[in-house]
């Protein structure tokens, strides 16, 4: 059941979070960092209530001096990128077993859901 308790949204995006495997960016590497898609939870984290606004180059306004500074708050599609068949990182960078495509879109289907939660 949904609920607008921040311990129980803290736990569903801790769940989807899990599902995601992890690899190693090149160091200093934000060449993904445009603008992307933030639950209420994750702006709240970093605390914003709306999207960080695009910088004049496009980039997301947190990718500063090749590095994210919301690294440990940064939102869901963040974390996919590079991780899934079918969004891999331009570098080749990425886990060793990347998630099929399917595990990726079921993870965007359930993540877009967690706005709609009271
Ligand atoms: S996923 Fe690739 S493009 Fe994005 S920051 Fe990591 S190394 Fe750079
Ligand atoms: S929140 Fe961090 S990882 Fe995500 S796009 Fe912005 S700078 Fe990159």
């Amino acid at each position: 059941m949904a609920s607008s308790d921040p311990t129980r949204r803290a736990a569903v995006h801790g769940r989807l979070y899990a599902r995601i495997p992890a690899f190693e960016c090149i160091e200093g590497c934000t060449d993904c960092c445009g603008p992307v898609p933030w639950s209420a939870y994750e702006l709240a984290a970093v605390g914003l209530d709306s999207p960080p606004p695009e910088r004049a180059d496009g980039r997301c306004a947190f990718s500063l001096a090749g590095r994210c500074d919301v690294h440990e708050h940064r939102p869901l599609m963040c974390r996919l990128y590079g991780t899934v068949e079918d969004l891999r990182c331009p570098h080749g960078r990425g886990p060793l077993v990347p998630l099929p495509a399917e595990a990726g879109h079921d993870l965007v289907r359930r993540y877009k859901r967690l706005n709609s939660m009271p």
